[in-house]
């Protein structure tokens, strides 16, 4: 069984077959999937389908919406955090590629969440693009206070991969990995077997051999195949290890199959 650790599975891009797109993740060996908010509805939106369809949700804002983040959103991604479905805090973190929010505000409401996730005792799901200098100068600050933390579709540089290491992250790896420029395989192949994780971004990030349609959780399995291809071990032990990752990260909840029937 394989684990879709990260899925905006709440996009307007699954309104019109979102049962389908769920039934063939099943089908194709995905166990469980993450679905990822990304702002206050979001996180509302996300975890109603945790329910709907027995998997779980996150609670949280995301850097290019770190804008919005204010009292109300604050209590509204608080209060998710009570649902048994809600498995973590984020996706937060800091995007000084496309600076949707300025960076003042992604760095607030990035700070705000890791506080959250350490007095909820959660695991935090980061989101981390051209921002390396602040990443790894924040990750050593609060990696002993949130019980988890995941750099998600990680493809940051060495500084960012060593603070992680340091404070013991996980590391997700994308439909990324997969695309011919991608560069740097140095992370995917010296991360620790105990640390990595898969995810598709779905419906972002398509992953060879779909490229150019719309991504779904059922393509986590391109990912599974390619991260085993480069760290050259069976396809089988690297679902073992990824999905007893995803369960010691974000709870038992994640390591058990949902049931279509229910
Ligand atoms: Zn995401």
């Amino acid at each position: 069984m394989l684990v879709d650790t990260h899925c905006h599975l709440g996009d307007s891009r699954f309104d019109a077959d979102r049962d389908d797109v769920v039934a063939r993740a099943r089908a194709a060996g995905v166990g469980h999937v993450v679905v990822i908010a990304d702002s206050a509805p979001a996180t509302e939106h996300a975890r109603a389908l945790a329910n709907q369809y027995g998997i779980s949700a996150t609670s949280g804002v995301h850097p290019h919406e770190a804008s919005s983040w204010c009292d109300d959103v604050k209590a509204r991604v608080t209060a998710a955090l009570d649902d048994s479905c809600v498995v973590a805090v984020g996706e937060t973190g800091l995007d000084y590629h496309y600076d949707h929010s300025p960076r003042d505000a992604q760095r607030r409401a990035f700070e705000a969440q890791l506080a959250l996730a350490a007095e909820h005792h959660l695991p935090v799901v980061v989101h981390a693009r051209e921002a390396d200098a602040d990443m790894a100068a924040m990750l050593p600050e609060w990696g002993a206070d949130v019980p988890a933390l995941v750099l998600h579709s990680f493809s940051s540089g060495p500084d960012v991969f060593a603070a992680g290491m340091a404070i013991g992250a996980y590391f997700g790896f994308s439909g990324m990995i997969t695309f011919k420029n991608w560069g740097p395989t140095e992370f995917v192949t010296t991360c620790p077997p105990d640390r990595l994780l898969i995810e598709t971004d779905a419906p972002y990030l398509t992953p060879v051999p779909h490229r150019g349609k719309r991504n779904e959780p059922a393509f986590v399995q391109h990912v599974a195949q390619r991260v085993a291809e480069l760290r050259q071990v069976p396809l089988e032990q690297l679902a073992t290890e990824t999905t007893a990752n995803a369960r010691r990260c974000f709870g038992a909840r994640v390591a058990q199959p949902y049931d279509l029937e229910s």
